[in-house]
């Protein structure tokens, strides 16, 4: 145990002290610093924003911004410092209507408790000859004098926790933050497409971004075309709140969330409620390890909303979470559902062949590919006949959906390599389909649509014990109520077996009591992901399981049942786990490839 101090009489701390403590909150590190400030400078109602940032010795020395807001008088130019002081609430019930950034009247306070600041500042339009220059360092105000300044204000903050030296150690590499801060810059730069900001590192500019009223300029100035191009709009106003912005084509993605930027009434937020509402709105259209590249912007009922969660106030707290959840997945679902999502085929340019030189190995792999599929071609009449009954489980009745489809009509020109199948549309485009993933799509909606109603299920003749080994039991036990929502009758006999009485229609005649417990693997080797419910992955499992398989030749005839019942289901785009169904080459491309144009 160690010693009690000697002087353990309880006392107040001094003001510095606590600005210091407090400060720690709201500058976490020196990203913080050009949040706050980038911040004030859009509630001063810039309509440029330039944040210059120098680092060397492996360390952020100088953050500078400069904005052409409305500025400052000098009385507020110094009182702007002191803690608690804001121009943008007078009481608590203001929160209830806020419409800044900034309310609590602690960033510059805090900021200039752990550096040195040094602000020029003049107010907008009353045209005064000079501004005001203040110095402030680790809180003590060292300079005030007029100065000749552009109107707006100008802030730079140098030496960041000079005086926190616990702080100062724990910062990351300069590459690191400047990493962070460009993510920053873009957040509040799509949340306010109306302002112009600049970032630029040791001269060197990172982002910049013109005033635009339409948020896919801003997107495109960002993160380019190509990204732009692979959008599609978003806009939903149900009570509570209203969703607009962009969300990408499933074909577009990042392995993480970084490019998800969500903003509720203009405040750059991150929210995992709403993230993976937004997850959930692409249901089986993105794969577990693949996340969405979204822009959405929320409007809500200030009322509703509460910033003053954390001082860094990037969370937020929702009053009806649920219902504006909903209405945000809802809004991506049905974005996605009216888009045609067939992603264009790709090729490099090392793959096409221009001139006579002699093929590339993987070409010599292609021919070879090629001159195989001609010879499976001709189908075996085993193989024919279980497709055939594959195809009759999933022959969509008529009526229920829509005669509208989000595909073209497709005509069968063949079948490669046992897996694709080769269509063209009325106007010259070629699709690719991955029978596979196309039947397994069609089985997933079946059986969905299945559960809707009545259950299928059949009984057995006789019915099939299973043995498992002890923790796969364990897993079967838990698992026993989602499988009898399929149509399993699947009866516990104790210890490691199972009596299967009656599995769902869709599997067939059922000699195949190893499929059964091949779908009863997958259901233990799959870990659970997201907030995929155990019945979902059962669906989707039986999908997979019971749909034709990569490898089966099929006759022209089912290549035209397959592609004629994928363009009948809701989500013709994608596998249940996420992969596309089919590619295209539009005729453009293929002019293109063949040097038509
Ligand atoms: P808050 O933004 O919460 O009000 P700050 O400490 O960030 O608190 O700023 C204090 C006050 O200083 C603001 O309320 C505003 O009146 C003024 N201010 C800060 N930055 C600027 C700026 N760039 N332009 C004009 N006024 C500013
Ligand atoms: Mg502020």
């Amino acid at each position: 145990m160690r010693d009690p101090p000697d002087n353990r009489t309880i006392r107040i701390l001094d003001p510095m002290t606590v600005n210091k403590i407090a400060a720690g909150e709201v500058v976490e590190r020196p990203a913080s610093v050009v949040k706050e400030l980038v911040e004030n400078a859009i509630d001063a109602g810039a309509r440029t924003i330039r944040v210059e940032i120098s680092s060397s010795g492996g360390r952020i020395t100088a953050i500078g911004v400069t904005d052409n807001g409305i500025g400052m008088s000098t009385d507020d130019a110094v009182l702007a410092f002191a803690p608690h002081a804001t121009s943008k609430i007078s009481g608590i019930s203001d929160l209830e209507s806020l419409t800044t950034l900034g309310f609590r009247g602690e960033a510059l306070a805090s900021i200039a408790a752990i550096s040195k600041v040094t602000l020029c500042t003049k107010p907008r339009g009353i045209s005064a000859v000079a501004g005001t220059r203040v110095v402030i360092e680790g809180g003590i105000i060292k300079e005030q004098r007029e100065t000749g300044t552009p109107e707006g204000t100008y802030i730079l903050v140098e030496d960041l926790f000079f005086n926190t030296p616990a702080r100062k150690k724990f910062q990351k590499s300069p590459a690191a933050e400047i990493t962070h801060i460009t993510g920053i810059i873009e957040g509040l730069a799509l949340a306010h497409s109306e302002i112009s900001v600049h970032l630029i590192h040791n001269a060197k500019e990172l982002v910049m971004t013109e005033q635009s009223i339409r948020l896919l300029d801003t997107i495109a100035r960002l993160f380019g075309n190509q990204v732009s191009a692979d959008l599609i709009p978003v806009d939903r106003t149900v009570p509570y709140v209203s969703v607009s912005g962009y969300i990408s084509r499933p074909s577009l993605f990042r392995k993480n969330q970084s490019r998800m930027v969500i903003s509720i009434n203009s405040r750059y937020v991150s929210s995992a409620p709403i993230t993976s509402a937004i997850i959930e709105g692409y249901g089986t259209l993105l794969s577990k390890e693949r996340f969405p590249v979204v822009f959405l912007s929320l409007t809500i009922d200030p009322t509703l909303i509460d910033v003053n969660v954390h001082p860094a106030k990037k969370l937020v707290k929702l009053s009806h979470e649920r219902e504006i959840c909903t209405a945000v997945r809802e809004a991506v679902k049905n974005a996605l559902l009216i888009t045609d999502l067939i992603p264009a085929g790709t090729v490099t340019g090392s793959s096409v062949v221009t001139g006579l030189s002699p093929p590339a190995p993987h070409q010599i792999s292609y021919e070879h590919a090629r001159v195989h599929s001609s010879a499976v071609s001709e189908p075996t009449h085993a193989g024919s006949s279980i497709t055939d009954r594959q195809l009759r489980q999933t022959e969509l009745p008529t009526g229920v959906l829509p005669d509208i489809s989000l595909v073209p009509e497709l005509e069968v020109i063949g079948q490669v390599g046992g897996i694709y199948i080769l269509a063209s549309t009325p106007s010259g485009d070629l699709i690719l389909v991955d029978q596979h993933a196309a039947h397994e799509r069609i089985m997933y909606e079946m059986v969905s649509m299945k559960k809707e109603g009545a259950c299928l299920s059949q009984e057995l003749i006789a019915p099939v014990t299973l043995h498992r080994s002890a923790r796969d039991a364990a897993i079967m036990r838990e698992l026993l109520p989602a499988l009898a929502e399929e149509g399993f009758q699947i009866e516990d006999f104790g210890k490691d077996a199972f009596l299967v009485r009656a599995v769902p229609v869709v599997l067939g005649k059922l000699e195949q009591v190893d499929l059964v417990n091949e779908i009863l693997d997958d259901l233990n080797r799959e870990e659970k992901e997201r907030s995929v419910s155990n019945s979902e992955r059962l669906v989707r499992i039986i999908a997979c399981r019971t749909a034709i398989k990569a490898g089966t030749v099929c006759t022209p005839e089912q290549c035209q049942r397959i592609l004629q019942q994928l363009r009948k289901v809701k989500n013709p785009f994608s596998c249940p786990h996420g992969r596309p169904t089919m590619v295209r080459f539009t005729r453009e491309q293929l002019d293109g490839m063949f040097k038509r144009t």
